[in-house]
């Protein structure tokens, strides 16, 4: 059986990334199927994740300037 290995979101299911077929002896052969094998990810596209980076724990936090280390640094 050839396999097809296709990528998800594991959120909003949208395809992240869509691999080559994987070919065994009998590709193309007649009524062959290519099984197709989804593997999620974790994540939310950037499409349906409209708020940026919200999954993204460092998003709640107030962003550094670098004030303090451009202050030391002089
Ligand atoms: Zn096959
Ligand atoms: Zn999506």
């Amino acid at each position: 059986m050839c396999y097809k290995v296709v990528e998800r979101y594991s959120v909003c299911k949208c395809i992240y990334f869509k691999h080559s077929i994987d070919p065994c002896s009998a590709y193309g052969q007649r009524g062959h199927a290519v099984q197709e094998k989804t593997v999620l990810v974790g994540y939310v596209c950037p499409r349906h994740s409209a708020r940026g980076c919200s999954a993204s724990p460092d998003a709640g936090r107030w962003p550094d300037s670098g004030y303090e280390s451009s202050k030391s640094h002089r």
